[in-house]
């Protein structure tokens, strides 16, 4: 893996969104979450801060899905269909970026995840520790 302090170079299956993205504390901060939605994209996400990732191509084949509160901005490239970031519920000033878009980084790189429970959301007056469970990789 890239070393997770540096700028990183990602960009979706068919290539045409690329962006750049600094992690806000590096790969530490990959997380699944187990929301309705998150249940279904089954994208590992790591965070950084609004201003630290920059769409350098294809910004207008970004499309934008929300629901709920739409509070959650989802963006996903609407040639492959692949998510590339979202603006996280919990805290508008990060997105969420699907590690699996990074350059030389993939999913299977983490023995571990935590899973967050986001069925029962912080702004929904969740209580407890937020996490759901783990999730574990193991290569063959
Ligand atoms: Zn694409």
């Amino acid at each position: 893996m890239p070393d997770d302090t540096d700028l990183l170079s990602a960009a979706c299956h068919c290539g045409a969104v690329r962006f750049q993205v600094r992690l806000s504390d590096g790969f530490k901060t990959a997380r699944r979450c187990n929301c309705s939605y998150c249940r279904m994209r089954g994208a590992i996400a790591v965070s950084a801060h609004l201003d630290d990732m920059q769409i350098v191509e294809g910004e207008e084949n970004l499309t934008l899905y929300q629901f709920n509160t739409g509070t959650a901005k989802h963006y996903f490239c609407k040639i492959c269909g692949i998510y590339t970031h979202h603006q996280r519920r919990s805290d508008p000033t990060q997105f969420g970026v699907n590690v699996a878009c990074l350059e030389g980084v993939s999913p299977f790189d983490f023995t571990e995840v935590p899973v967050l429970e986001g069925v029962r959301h912080p702004s929904d007056g969740r209580t407890g520790s937020g996490l759901a469970g783990v999730l574990r990789y193991t290569s063959s």
